[in-house]
């Protein structure tokens, strides 16, 4: 009953590593956990969460493989945003990884560690497909299924694991159903919480089944270096290294005040989490807080002084940014232009207009106002990006503006039709003409 609570007492932005609310000492759990199954609850019931963490391994160079038909199983894969462009690999397959090469790693440098692989373009249509079959599978097992990202969800089966016969089977048969019906791995962790599922699948890699309980964290999670653990990343774990802690275990020990004085308030946050102790709820997609803002951004293929050029991608963003926020039912008043110079020096500017927007050339207007303050011509531009912020939900209330009102409602009908086009035939079925003469895939 405590991780329904939890579950559903806090909101906000707290992923893994972050909730606002207390976590729950595995000492308490289990106390209250006693002194109430007495009265209420049997075995089928568990006070305790059971979280299962299912990770797909590689999962887009997976999904490649399986429409390959079996073609590529024996070969190093590895998928790109563009095979030809500036870029990074998203994702490698296992046998890319024995040649050093990782998802982040530059294009560049991937084709010299492994000269031989086979190079993908992505295709995220197919990707977000899958994704929506995954979680499909997941719902066969439990209602509670949040989609954590696109490779990774993660399934409360505290009240229904008994009915597949317990949490370690109801892994193994989710795992099954979707090797059976996607033909691609992946691997379950399970734990009490987010944090010790995510972990457990992280050390079952890959295709694996882990289990880590309150109990196995001196033994099992506590020796593991510290970047292991979730949320740390190789600057903090520099700066861990420099007070002399290189394991999760040293983290636990480290009073929490002396990480908070090194880290501020995520610092009793990380001690927590080395103790295994996360009491981030599990959000169902009905359960999201609502987007705060709706942002993409672009890295030219190559740096560029040619203000058409940038103006061109600056349209294709504004686009995309416009596009979902009408997917999403929003508009919002603030628009926010990021510019990275070659040398990566980085301009944020921002602005806020009286009427929310969510039609392209609004947001484009406003990004070019912007970009007009901050334009240089001798310096060459790395990378564009486009946010709009302030959200208005369309159920909110709002002004409506007195002059234009008439030629914008054409505007909006005309783009609802484009909208219900992309829908059913793809985003590309139309886009901006001053796109279609472009070399950047925006
Ligand atoms: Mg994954």
């Amino acid at each position: 009953m405590l991780g329904f609570e939890r579950n559903f007492a806090i909101s906000g932005k707290s992923r893994l590593l972050g909730a606002g609310a207390p976590p729950v000492s595995p000492q308490q759990s289990s106390s209250s956990s006693s002194s109430s199954s007495n009265l209420l609850f049997s075995a089928s019931l568990p006070l305790e969460r059971v979280i299962v963490c299912v990770d797909m391994d590689a999962f887009f160079a997976s999904v490649e493989q399986q429409c390959a038909h079996g073609a590529l199983d024996d070969k190093p894969v590895m998928v790109c945003g563009d095979t030809e462009r500036r870029s990074v690999v998203a994702a490698a397959n296992y046998i890319a990884r024995e040649y050093g090469v990782r998802a982040g790693t530059p294009i560049t440098t991937a084709r010299r560690l492994c000269p031989h692989g086979v190079f993908l373009t992505g295709d995220p249509e197919k990707y977000v497909y899958t994704c929506i079959r995954i979680n499909d599978l997941c719902r066969e097992f439990t209602p509670r299924v949040e989609c954590f990202s696109i490779d990774e969800s993660f399934l409360d089966i505290s009240g229904s694991a008994h009915l597949f016969g317990g949490p370690v089977e109801t892994a193994r048969r989710l795992k099954a159903r979707i090797r059976e019906e996607l033909g691609i791995p992946c691997t379950a962790g399970i734990g009490p919480n987010k944090l010790l599922a995510k972990t457990a699948s992280k050390l079952g890699k890959p295709d694996g089944l882990f289990t880590l309980s309150h109990a196995d964290v001196p033994t099992k999670l506590h020796p593991l270096p510290i970047t292991k653990l979730y949320g740390i990343g190789a600057r903090t774990a520099e700066k861990l290294a420099r007070i002399g802690v290189a394991t999760i275990g040293q983290l636990a020990r480290t009073p929490p005040d002396t990480l908070k004085r090194l880290f501020g308030i995520i610092g009793p946050m990380m001690h927590d989490a080395a103790n295994g102790l996360d009491s981030s709820p599990l959000l169902t997609e009905d359960e999201q807080p609502e987007a705060k803002s709706v942002g993409n951004s672009y890295t030219l293929s190559d740096d560029t002084r040619d203000v058409r050029k940038v103006l061109t991608v600056l349209l294709g963003l504004c686009s995309k940014v416009g596009r979902r926020l009408r997917k999403g039912g929003h508009a919002g008043r603030t628009v926010t232009l990021t510019l990275r110079y070659a040398n990566f020096q980085t301009l944020v500017r921002a602005r806020t207009v009286e009427a929310p927007l969510n039609l392209d050339r609004d947001i484009f207007a406003a990004a070019c106002a912007l970009l007009d303050e901050v334009w240089h011509k001798s310096r060459a531009v790395r990378l564009l990006g486009v946010s709009v912020s302030n959200l208005l939900h369309r159920d909110d209330p709002r002004q409506l503006p007195l002059f234009g009102h008439a030629r914008r409602q054409r505007l909006r009908q005309f783009l609802a039709s484009v909208d219900a086009l992309r829908d059913r035939y793809g985003e590309s079925v139309a886009i901006w003409a001053p796109l279609l003469r472009s070399d950047e895939a925006i």
